[in-house]
């Protein structure tokens, strides 16, 4: 039995020591750095997600939602090269391909000797996993546990690399990879915070869904977008060279008018049972020219919302998870994709344009006692901006070479008076595997000027995002529009010198093929 005496002095400590902690603590560091839950998608189209409310309403994700409603939605996350590996690069080291050297999927291999965020937060104390897609080449680094698919990884019972050892999976990929977090979570050292960086494989193409979720939409009929049979007048030869679209582009693989490989048997009834009487009655409808497209668009909005489902429970899955184990309140979860995706506008899939579907990730971001509960921001940030947040939320200092800012003041609901009000883009890879060219521009609010450069073919855009937001005719040279054009390439120059952007690139950043005008 204690002494009441012993407990009135335990007591008179306890209160003292309380006292002098949160007075001595509260402004310079949190008591308890917060925990990080990253979770990362693949070709993850805004689009999709309902909280950002698309007109065509394609699908409801109540798991996504929530950090939308608990937390604050960002509408304008503008990517600094659309394309999976050169984005995963700049999230890792807040740099732009020219400073990351990741520049295409085709040839590059990410040098895990540069300064990264989860390297940077691992020597600070914080516990590192990675579990999903990695898609960078090289070994992850700065991880204390990684568990990733070799290369794009398959849908369905996917080999994996479980810290260098390959090991056999049976199952859904996206269904794999959140049970993986969620033992991860269970199972980790928990005098430690925490960053988790979840990355899915969906809704990458080729679009295999979840058996449980072959038949989810009831044979839903999707809305088209304005631009489906958009004819790229108004614009220039890049638009018109692409090979990106549903109508030429998709293949009988991407249609599941063949199954997939990668299904076991038992596995391949299920498959077979949804799709054979659907592909049987397209094959007996025969659909030529414009009903044509139209088939495969519904059939690739079905395929890719398929994917969108499984995500939306792993993130219902993981917060729930928060929740059971009292972390909820000190973690900072971040949901993203990669890049932005077509959903058939302007005829297309894939991404790689500078142009608003390929150029606007998703991002919503729920840090309770700092993000509004509900909240939107329509201020310019970027995937460039992550790793600097992650630190600053730390409380550690960004390396000089980082590109971004840290996106906490942001967060908090209010916009400091210096943020950006212009944003850096540029793609390189070409020409396989979707023929879009070589282009660079400068992004406002409401302009975007775009110069395609490296074919010998170089010319320049101008859109005006107020009056065309479908981004259908390029206005450049318009005499009435001369001093915005003025203005935008005087902002051009000035950040492309801010960000050291060279005027030429080394051959293999453009893949695998050599340039006229580079060497
Ligand atoms: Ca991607």
């Amino acid at each position: 039995m204690i002494h009441k005496f012993t407990m009135i002095i335990l007591l008179l400590g306890m209160v003292a020591l309380t006292g002098v902690l949160s007075a001595a603590d509260a402004p310079a560091a949190p008591a308890a750095r917060p925990n990080i839950l990253f979770i990362l998608s693949d070709d993850h189209a805004y689009q999709a997600i309902s909280a950002y409310g698309d007109a065509r309403q394609l699908i409801a994700t109540p798991g996504i939602d929530r950090l939308a409603r608990e937390g604050m939605r960002f509408d304008r996350c503008l990517v600094t090269n659309s394309i999976c590996g050169p984005c995963r690069a700049t999230i890792l080291t807040g740099t732009y391909s020219h400073i990351n050297g990741f520049y295409n999927n085709t040839n590059s291999r990410f040098d895990g000797s540069q300064p990264t965020f989860p390297k940077l937060l691992q020597a600070a104390g914080y516990q590192t996993a990675i579990i999903g897609k990695w898609h960078l080449e090289s070994d992850p680094t700065g991880f204390d546990h990684w568990q990733i698919l070799p290369g794009q990884g398959e849908y369905y019972n996917p080999a994996m690399i479980r810290d260098g050892q390959k090991i056999a999976t049976k199952g859904y990929v996206t269904d794999i990879i959140t049970e993986r977090c969620l033992d991860w979570l269970k199972n980790r050292d928990p005098s430690k915070p925490f960053l988790l960086m979840c990355h899915h494989k969906a809704t990458h193409r080729i679009w295999e869904p979840a058996l449980r979720h072959l038949a989810a939409d009831g044979d839903r009929v999707y809305p088209e977008p304005a631009s489906l049979f958009d004819d790229y007048a108004g614009r220039g030869i890049a638009e018109h060279d692409q090979d990106m679209t549903i109508a030429r582009t998709m293949t009988a693989q991407d249609l599941k008018l063949v199954p997939p490989r990668d299904l076991n048997a038992e596995q391949r009834v299920a498959w077979d049972a949804y799709y054979e009487p659907r592909n049987a009655a397209f094959r007996a409808a025969n659909p030529q020219g414009r009903e044509l497209v139209r088939w495969k668009y519904q059939r690739y909005l079905h395929d890719y919302l398929g994917c969108v489902r499984a995500v939306d429970e792993s993130v219902s899955q993981l917060l729930d998870e928060l929740d059971r184990e009292g972390l909820s309140a000190n973690t900072i979860v971040v949901y993203s994709s990669d890049q932005g995706f077509y959903l058939g506008e302007h005829g297309w899939f894939d991404k790689r344009w500078i142009f608003e579907e390929s150029l606007r990730a998703p991002l919503l971001v729920r840090w309770p006692g700092i993000t509004p509960p509900g909240s939107a921001c329509d201020r310019i940030v970027s995937n460039l901006d992550f790793a600097q947040t992650f630190l600053a939320a730390a409380g550690l200092p960004a390396p000089q070479r980082m590109q971004g800012a840290s996106l906490i003041p942001v967060l908090h609901g209010s916009t400091p008076e210096h943020w950006r009000t212009s944003f850096f883009y540029q793609y390189f890879e070409y020409p396989t595997p979707h023929h879009v060219r070589p282009h660079y521009g400068v992004v406002t609010d409401h302009y975007k000027l775009v110069q395609f450069f490296g074919t010998g073919e170089d010319y320049r855009e101008l859109f005006d995002l107020s009056d065309d937001p479908g981004e259908m005719t390029s206005v450049l040279g318009q005499t009435q529009r001369a001093g915005i054009q003025a203005e935008l390439e005087g902002e051009l120059q000035h950040l492309r010198r801010e960000l050291l952007v060279p005027d030429k690139f080394p051959a293999k950043a453009f893949g695998n093929t050599r340039l006229p005008d580079n060497d």
